[in-house]
């Protein structure tokens, strides 16, 4: 049988020989060889002249041929690292982004120094990725994640059993239509890809789900819409905080001050782009 390093050298071979435009074909072989073998990174690179037995070496090419569809690392290995914090993802859910720690960063900058009874929505939550990472900072926040997806939801409470070790409350809800109460933030990673650059994915071999991604033909459907019903769900001066692509950031906040909303701030995600808009709801 070949050898550890043999092995992850054909995987990083074939990755890069697929028409999949990975930019990390060897650290995709890694992380997949390392799952495969149940050990961490390090130990893997540290067992580069050991041989692999023919069980796992078949099931590696498996995972890897997976890769090649398209398949994002993060499904074939059932996880995905945020906000320092190992989250369980399938396709059911948008594999958390780096991106998005901006718009839990952002929730911890207005939380900071206030009494922890806050209650936050996280709404279209998938994964539960950004209410779990704010519960996991501060655990006595009142905690709603709500999503129009059942099987979302269950990955969220997956989640939130693992990482919190409790349940929390979700709602299953296409945006506001079953959420009842009023909250001090309402934070969102909704979806916001424009049509054109969702079916653009798919060509391209998308395998998470669309409904997750497509926002309408500027991207901005579902946003307008939770910038004009959130007011009604936030109690005075909360905080409605939004993800969205770059070039949607300034419109967003146009949307935001006309529908009455004060302090709009965008905010830069870490390689300085606009990431997070973010508004309090004014006196009605
Ligand atoms: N940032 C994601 C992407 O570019 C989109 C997330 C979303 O639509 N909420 O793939």
């Amino acid at each position: 049988m070949k050898t550890i390093r043999e092995t992850i050298a054909e995987g990083t071979a074939v990755l890069q020989n697929s028409d999949l435009s990975s930019d990390t074909p060897f650290l995709d072989a890694l992380v997949l060889l390392s799952h495969t073998l149940e050990i961490s990174k390090e130990k893997l690179l540290a067992s580069y002249p050991d041989r692999i037995d023919k069980n796992h070496y078949d099931s590696y090419i498996l995972s890897i041929k997976k890769r090649v569809l398209n398949y994002p690392v993060s499904y074939i290995t059932g996880k995905k690292e945020f906000f320092g914090l190992t989250f369980h993802v399938n396709d059911k859910v948008l594999v958390p982004r780096p991106d998005s720690e901006t718009l839990v960063e952002s929730a911890l900058d207005i939380l900071n120094g206030s009494p922890d009874k806050f209650s936050i929505l996280d709404l279209c939550t998938g994964s539960g990725a950004i209410g779990i990472s704010l519960k996991h900072s501060i655990p006595g926040l009142d905690l709603l994640c709500s999503d129009i997806s059942k099987e979302a939801l269950e990955v969220c409470r997956k989640n939130s059993k693992s990482i919190l070790g409790l349940e929390i409350q979700t709602c299953e809800s296409n945006l506001f239509d079953k959420i009842t109460g009023e909250f001090d933030i309402i934070i969102t990673n909704p979806p916001y890809l424009t049509d054109i650059e969702t079916s653009d994915m798919i060509t391209k071999g998308l395998q998470e789900p669309p409904i997750a991604l497509k926002g309408g033909k500027d991207g901005l459907d579902y946003i307008r819409i939770i910038i004009m019903e959130a007011s009604g769900f936030l109690k005075e001066g909360g905080a409605l905080l939004i993800e969205s692509s770059i070039d949607q950031t300034e419109r967003i906040a146009e949307i935001m001050f006309s529908e009455g909303y004060c302090s709009i701030k965008i905010i830069k995600d870490l390689t300085e782009r606009n990431r997070v808009i973010s508004g309090l709801r004014g006196s009605q």
